[in-house]
Order: C-alpha cells, then sequence, then structure tokens
C-alpha cells in the first residue's frame, strides 16, 4: 500500500482516500499560498500591460501616430504582452493595448492607432 501524506505538511495521511491535509490548519495554508501566487502572477501580467498602456498614453496622440519601435522598447514597452490579438484588412496584425492599439511596419516603426473602445 503507497503511503499517502499531507500536500502541506508531508504528516502521513491515515483518513480517507481522498483526504489531502492532516488538518485545517494544513489545508487553509495550502489554499492561501496557492491564492497568494495565482495573485502574484496575475499582478505580475496585469502590471506590465498597465505599463505598456502608460507608454502609449503618455505619447498623447490621438488617431495615429508613427513611431519607432527602437523607442518604445527604450520607454520599457514589452512587446510580448498585450490584450488582444486581430489582423485587419490589410494583413497587419494588429495588438491592443486595452483601448490602444498598433501594428509593426517593416520599417522599423510602429503605427499607433487611439480608438474610442476596442470593437
Ligand atoms: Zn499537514
Amino acid at each position: 500500500m503507497n503511503h499517502r501524506h499531507c500536500e502541506e505538511c508531508e504528516e502521513e495521511l491515515r483518513g480517507r482516500i481522498d483526504q489531502r491535509f492532516c488538518s485545517d490548519p494544513c489545508r487553509n495554508s495550502w489554499h492561501n499560498r496557492s491564492k497568494r501566487e495565482e495573485n502574484q502572477t496575475l499582478s505580475r501580467i496585469n502590471a506590465r500591460l498597465r505599463r505598456n498602456r502608460k507608454i502609449l498614453l503618455e505619447l498623447s496622440f490621438s488617431g495615429q501616430l508613427k513611431i519607432a519601435r527602437e523607442y518604445l522598447l527604450h520607454q520599457g514597452f514589452d512587446f510580448s504582452y498585450f490584450t488582444r490579438l486581430i489582423q485587419n484588412e490589410d494583413g497587419a496584425e494588429v495588438r491592443y493595448c486595452y483601448e490602444l492599439a498598433y501594428y509593426e511596419e517593416s520599417d522599423g516603426y510602429c503605427v499607433l492607432i487611439k480608438e474610442m473602445s476596442e470593437p
């Protein structure tokens, strides 16, 4: 017979076959930690998206703005985080950062687009 152990403290379990924890305190601390780790993951991703949005908003443009990709990188823009990806009628991949959007051109420039709201 396999020995089963508490997922929190590794104490050997002697209860029901589906028992995962030796006690309520162990169950609670396990769940609290996993919630905390989930929150940390979400915070990290949200922080990157918010920073991207802030960088775009600080350019305070309306309509469209063509800007060097290098400039955005230098500001700390992280191109690997976006909220939505669509293909426009010209086949360009338009990435959204909340209500702002951009697509990259082959010359190292990005075209930023400010819309009233995400379609
Ligand atoms: Zn335990």
